[in-house]
């Protein structure tokens, strides 16, 4: 058995797409992205939730998460990378008819080379460099970047034409988002001219779907609504504000547990763990959990974080270890060795949720869910 186990819960995630979809214009595809080892909630597990769902667009950052998600797969449905194809792997990403952004020449001429190999296309989706200044094509590459294709008509098919927005999660970039969109369109009918028609246009995440639900174009790529949290609080607050109903339509689907593996009285005045960072004011009883920051529970939670246990909340206290914390239960009725302990979720009516955790330290929600080590066993649960 492992020190912890992380549970996700499938109607959970049913009730976030179909959340989703409520929320999409007809006949827009919901990609679902799912990098970082699906925010940590595990490729394998949600995968084919997801497909039962009636999802059949994947996104992914890397050619080794595409092919994670492809051993998973039940249906035909299509694997998109936005990021990471390594030159060698370009001939075996068309092989199986994975399809990948392009956001430079050099992506283009590798692809060029595997599509002539392999005798198939490359299914390619152009990026715009449109203010992100991440990846993307610029008017000048973009341009280069078709006559390539035009001339090797049989290597390509020009799948999508996208570009990712810089911070729609808040107001304040408003005008650079702007930008971007004029951008985008004056690019896209530059490829119109040249005779170029992508399938889809794509430019919204998860934050722009809730923000600017009119830029939702052919697809949208949505990643941190389907687990269940808002990409921020400001965008949250948007959604509800024109809502009579101020009630979060998503659900956390997510639990991550532990037990406890001993417990320890301790006399006033001595320290506990590390250091001196904890000193007992009174005789205390803790308890110690097998989970520290090798597992995914952060070193900056050390004396500040929380966890549930037999229905009540328990201060960490002293430092998180590598593979070990400890708990104050010094008000909790008879714990006992092996009593479960909730590090995210629900126990006895209260709850320890993702963003406390971003309360108390600066990792984002996103942080938090991907850092979660790939080693600790995921279940699915109805
Ligand atoms: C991660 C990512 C998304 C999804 O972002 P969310 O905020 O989780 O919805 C969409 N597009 C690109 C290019 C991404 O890298």
């Amino acid at each position: 058995m492992s020190t912890s186990e992380i549970l996700i819960s499938k109607s959970a995630l049913q009730n976030n797409i179909s959340f989703i979809n409520s929320t999409l214009n007809e006949s827009v595809t919901l990609s679902s992205v799912v990098k970082g080892n699906a925010y940590g909630h595990g490729i394998p597990q949600v995968v084919p939730v997801f497909e039962d769902c009636g999802i059949r667009h994947f996104s992914v950052f890397d050619y080794f998460e595409a092919k994670i998600v492809q051993e998973n797969l039940q249906t035909d449905s299509t694997i998109m990378i936005m990021g990471w194809l390594p030159p060698d792997k370009v001939e075996d990403a068309i092989e199986q008819g994975f399809e990948f952004f392009v956001f430079s020449t050099f992506r283009l001429s590798f692809a060029l080379d595997a599509a002539k190999k392999s005798g198939k296309k490359a299914k390619i989706h152009l990026e715009a460099e449109t203010g992100m200044n991440r990846t993307g094509l610029k008017p000048d590459t973009l341009e280069k970047a078709i006559e390539i294709i035009k001339q090797n008509p049989d290597c390509f098919e020009v799948k999508g034409f996208c570009t990712h927005l810089a911070g729609s999660e808040s107001i304040a970039n408003y005008y650079r988002i702007q930008n971007q969109i004029n951008q985008f369109n004056s690019m896209l009918s530059f490829l119109n001219k040249q005779g170029i028609h992508p399938e889809k246009k794509h430019v919204a995440c998860s934050a722009t779907l809730t923000a600017y639900p009119e830029l939702q174009f052919d697809m949208v790529r949505i990643g941190i609504l389907q687990y269940g949290f808002w990409p921020s609080k400001e965008n949250f607050l948007h959604h509800i504000h024109d809502k009579s109903q101020k009630k979060n339509p998503l659900r956390r689907a997510i639990t991550w547990h532990s037990r406890i593996m001993e417990i320890k009285d301790v006399v006033m005045g001595e320290f506990i763990g590390y250091g001196n960072s904890f000193l007992a004011q009174d005789n205390m009883r803790v308890a110690v959990v097998p989970v520290g920051y090798a597992n995914g529970f952060s070193r900056g939670f050390s004396n500040r974080g929380r966890v549930l246990i037999n229905g009540n909340r328990c201060g960490v206290i002293g430092m998180v270890n590598m593979n070990m914390l400890t708990a104050d239960v010094n008000n909790i009725p008879d714990p006992q060795i092996g009593d479960e302990v909730v590090l995210i979720g629900e126990q006895g009516g209260i709850e320890i949720t993702v963003s406390s955790f971003a309360d108390i330290s600066d990792q984002l929600n996103y942080e938090l869910l991907t850092r979660l080590p790939h080693n600790i066993p995921r279940y699915i649960e109805s």
